[in-house]
Parts: C-alpha cells; sequence; structure tokens
C-alpha cells in the first residue's frame, strides 16, 4: 500500500529513547509488502506521559503499539488485559487495540526461540542451556525457552540476586543460579546453547566479551541478543573455536514478526522484514 487515507490504521512504537529505533522501517515494508493498510512511526514517550500516551491509542484508533525501553513493565497497569505469558514475564511489549480493549502481550521471548530454533535448526528439548545476563531481556528469553522442555537451565550474571530471582520464576525445568565468575571450563562444556543476554559487546563497545568461551570440546550453539553490530566480537570467536553462532536480528525481526500478525491476521513476510532491517544496519555502519 503506497498510499495513505482515511481507512489506514496507525501503529507506532513508543520508548524513551526512540530515535534510534529500526522498528518504523520494518514495520512500513511489512505492510507495504502484505498489502495491509497501515502506517507506523514513532513516539518518544516520557514515564510521567505514559498513561496519557496509552489512553491515546484508545482516543485515536491506533491498531496497537510496540513499547520498549523504559516502559516494558510499567505499561502493564494500563493494558485492560494481559496475555498469560506477559504476565508470567512481567513485562509487555506489544499492545493489540481490540475495538477499544487494549491487550497486552510479550513476543520478545517467542521471538528469540522462534529464531533460534528456525535460523539453527535446532530442538531445545532435552538440552542444556547456559544463560549469561538476567536483565529485562533474558526474562523474555528464560520463560519462553523453559516452555520448549530443555533439561536444564544455567542462569550465569554478574548481579548473582538477579540470576536467583529469575531462576526462582522457572518451575517447570531445573533452573540454577551462578555468578558470572563461576563459568568454568566445565559449565560450558556441559552446554549444548550458550546465550549472551547482556549488553556487553554491543555498540560502541564492540570489543567486549561477556564471558570466556574456554577450549569448546563439543558442538555447541553460541547465541547472542545483541544485533548491533550484527556479528560480536564474542560470536566472531565462537565461530573461530567452530561453534553454530546466531545473532540477535532474528529475534528482533521475529518479536517485530508476531507484533504483525496479532494486528494484521496476516503472516509477516519474515525475510523481506530481516532484508530491510539488515540493509539499514549496515548503512548505518558506514555512517
Ligand atoms: P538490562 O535489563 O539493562 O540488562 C543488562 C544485563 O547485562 C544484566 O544482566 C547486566 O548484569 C548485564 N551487564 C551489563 N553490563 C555488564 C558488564 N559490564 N559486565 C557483566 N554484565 C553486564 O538490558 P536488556 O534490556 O536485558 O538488554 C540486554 C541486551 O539484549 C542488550 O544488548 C540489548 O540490545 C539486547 N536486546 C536485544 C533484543 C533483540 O531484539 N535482539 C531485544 C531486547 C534486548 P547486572 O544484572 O549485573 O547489572
Amino acid at each position: 500500500m503506497d498510499v495513505l487515507n482515511t481507512s489506514s490504521i496507525m501503529f507506532a512504537v513508543i520508548g524513551d529513547p526512540i530515535k534510534h529505533s529500526m522498528s518504523p522501517i520494518m514495520m512500513n515494508h511489512a505492510f507495504n509488502i502484505s498489502g495491509f493498510n497501515g502506517v507506523y512511526t514513532s513516539s518518544l514517550v516520557k514515564s510521567d506521559q505514559l498513561g496519557a500516551a496509552i489512553e491515546g491509542i484508545r482516543a485515536l484508533g491506533f491498531g496497537g503499539v510496540n513499547v520498549t525501553i523504559p516502559h516494558k513493565v510499567d505499561v502493564m497497569s494500563y493494558c485492560d488485559d494481559i496475555h498469560e505469558d506477559a504476565r508470567a514475564i512481567g513485562a509487555v511489549n506489544t499492545i493489540v487495540n481490540d475495538n477499544g480493549k487494549l491487550i497486552g502481550y510479550n513476543t520478545d521471548g517467542i521471538g528469540y526461540v522462534r529464531s533460534l530454533m528456525e535460523e539453527t535448526g535446532t530442538d531445545i528439548k532435552d538440552k542444556v542451556i547456559v544463560m549469561v545476563g538476567a536483565g529485562g531481556a533474558a526474562r523474555g528469553v528464560v520463560y519462553a525457552l523453559s516452555l520448549q522442555q530443555p533439561k536444564e537451565i544455567v542462569i550465569a550474571n554478574r548481579t548473582l540476586a538477579k540470576a536467583e530471582q529469575l531462576a526462582d520464576g522457572i518451575h517447570d525445568v531445573p533452573t540454577r543460579a551462578i555468578s558470572l565468575d563461576s563459568v568454568s571450563h566445565d559449565i560450558i562444556n556441559e552446554a549444548d546453547i550458550i546465550i549472551n543476554n547482556t549488553s556487553v559487546g554491543m555498540y560502541p563497545h564492540i570489543d567486549e566479551t561477556p564471558i570466556n568461551l574456554h577450549e569448546i570440546v563439543k558442538p555447541v550453539i553460541v547465541s547472542d541478543l545483541i544485533y548491533n553490530p550484527l556479528e560480536t566480537k564474542w560470536l566472531r570467536e565462537a565461530k573461530a573455536k567452530g561453534c553454530v553462532t546466531h545473532s540477535g536480528l532474528g529475534m528482533f525481526i521475529y518479536q517485530g514478526a508476531y507484533a504483525f500478525e496479532y494486528w494484521t491476521k496476516k503472516q509477516a513476510p519474515v525475510e523481506e522484514m530481516r532484508k530491510v532491517v539488515y540493509e539499514s544496519l549496515q548503512n548505518r555502519s558506514k555512517e
């Protein structure tokens, strides 16, 4: 749809800061490719305006919004209903306006898992997973992983108490918390999948790595939530050790794909979405 008109349905991503969000580029491209008459923009929303902004979705008849840092937890109190996954995770990143009823979802964790499984071809069932980091993103990721029945999840974090809190919330899978310093050669070599959920290695600190991968003696998948840079130094190290690697770009694409599907009831054009974001990130890195 190249022509906007009075039937166009509006969407946005709200957060603070918001200027560098890739969501408008990705979502408008997805609407166009799918022939959906929608338009997607971004709004800088300060915390003291969050309630008014959410009420505005209803008042202006927006189809929905994506919610990003720092509002993913606070926005829950403004939703009329919250999907059980988002409630369990304790964060909402997508709101659907269903005829004036605002329903909150979390597509981050399921987006990550769909990307990991599709891009690496792995099955998570019965795998041993080492999660590095226990921040906001890790909450959705560990919850979605736990639904796939892995054998064990080990959560390593700089602040041990946060890893313990996250592990306490997972009931159906054996989960233990350790400090970042305790990630030993043995722990690395017991793992089938190792995931960086920290911001270590993200632009502009691209020379940093979250943990030492030691000598890896069996095939392992190494995954990083970071997508700027597209390939972190840590993933390059893992690749050099013979690991299968997986970057955060897919998580970003699929969290958007789920939001697109909730809003439009159409299948998301995932490969087209990936292409436009990939090109855009490459152009940014040249600026
Ligand atoms: P967050 O809530 O601020 O959590 C940050 C995590 O990183 C915490 O576990 C923190 O440990 C750890 N950390 C930060 N600096 C560290 C350091 N110097 N040494 C060791 N650990 C450190 O952030 P978030 O929202 O979870 O985001 C985490 C990463 O995921 C970011 O890089 C973000 O870009 C990425 N992400 C990607 C997507 C995607 O779509 N691909 C979506 C969301 C997030 P402490 O608890 O000890 O502070």
